[in-house]
């Protein structure tokens, strides 16, 4: 072998919004202590949701955890499809399948959990700006749309749903569950979570502990609501969805604040430090309340894309997401990464323009 030959640096991975600083120590040390009894006895969930139950604030029977979030966007799909099937309204308007609802442009497991459960699926386009479709969602909503799939903030635009918006839908469709995807509620500070998952019924929030908690690998996520609207979910899940090592980690996680807050801070810096680089580039973009941002460089998105990998650092495109032509998106994690990321684009802004 050439010995001139240096292994490959692992890529810089800015595409799919991971906490690229790793978890916290105490979640290594914690996987470390388990024993080989831990290993194969099922794992204790009364006491990992009631500790879940206490992060989140909500009472006992609130919270179901997921193998990852993605499990549970899932388990909605498949709740709703089973409801649909058992419904006589399924029969007498023949065979056709309930609807899931999707406001695009979406994170692509609605779309993938609604077809493997049969359901058909309602897009929603965006409005200018990404400016949230209310008026639209609501002349959507019929018998047959089963589940609405909402995130806030919305992956890849960053944006958050306004205020009393998602009141205003549960309202007005109490029989279409809404799944509020809450997978970057860390970074924004917001969430359904009290108040209005108490008053209405339908209302689901999503979480994972993949983003700001650095957990990605090792799967989990939860859904939180009234104990009356998880019982369809409880029906379709399997009895333990997370391993000893998720149900150990995920302690040590929660136990971890300030590893947490240290994201979220790192996070905020790393969106103003690209901001000020579209602002530099001109190029549109949109303010983001997660660990990533959207923005427009134009007709070369994809080749940017392409370089960019070449150079070591993986970025997202985005540019045949409705509304998203030109678009790519960039996470804005750890703030030397940003940094490291967006001296990479720059090179190939300038490789292009030569
Ligand atoms: C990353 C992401 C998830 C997936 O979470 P997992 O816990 O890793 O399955 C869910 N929803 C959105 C919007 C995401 O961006």
């Amino acid at each position: 072998m050439d010995n001139t030959t240096r292994a490959a640096e692992p890529a810089l991975r800015l595409h799919l919004n991971e906490h690229t600083g790793g978890c916290s120590p105490a979640v290594i040390e914690a996987l470390r202590s388990i024993t080989p009894t831990d290993v194969s006895s099922y794992p204790d969930y009364a006491g990992i949701t009631a500790s879940v139950e206490r992060y989140f604030g909500v009472d006992q029977g609130w919270v179901h955890l997921t193998n990852g979030l993605d499990e549970g966007l899932h388990l909605a799909a498949q709740a709703a499809a089973l409801a649909w099937s058992r419904d006589d309204r399924a029969g007498s308007g023949g065979s056709r399948a309930a609807l899931a609802m999707v406001v695009t442009p979406a994170f692509e497991m609605y779309e993938a959990s609604a077809a493997a459960a049969g359901l058909d699926v309602v897009r929603i386009d965006p409005e200018p700006e990404f400016r949230f479709p209310i008026e639209a969602v609501a002349r959507t909503f019929s018998t047959r749309a089963r589940v609405l799939y909402l995130t806030d903030p919305n992956n890849p635009t960053g944006l958050g749903i306004p205020d009393g918006a998602i009141a205003a839908l549960a309202a007005a469709a109490p029989e279409t569950t809404i799944v509020v995807d809450e997978a970057y509620a860390d970074f924004s500070g917001r969430t359904v979570i009290g108040p209005l998952l108490e008053r209405h019924r339908n209302l689901i929030a999503g979480r994972t502990f993949a983003k700001a908690h650095g957990l990605a690998a090792l799967r989990v996520g939860a859904l939180i609501a009234h104990p009356d609207a998880l019982a369809p979910i409880r029906r379709v899940a399997p009895p333990f969805s997370l391993n000893i090592g998720a149900v150990r980690a995920l302690e040590a996680a929660m136990a971890d604040r300030r590893h947490v807050d240290q994201a979220v801070a790192q996070s905020r810096e790393s969106r103003r430090l690209i901001e000020d680089f579209c602002r530099r580039h001109g190029f549109h973009f949109w303010p983001s309340e997660a660990n990533f941002v959207l923005f427009r460089v134009g007709h070369r998105a994809a080749e940017v894309v392409r370089l960019m990998a070449g150079r070591g650092v993986l970025i997202r495109d985005r540019s045949t997401q409705p509304g998203c032509a030109g678009c790519i998106r960039v996470t804005a994690g750890v703030v030397a990464h940003t940094a490291r990321g967006l001296a990479a684009l720059e090179d190939v802004l300038a490789s292009l323009n030569r």
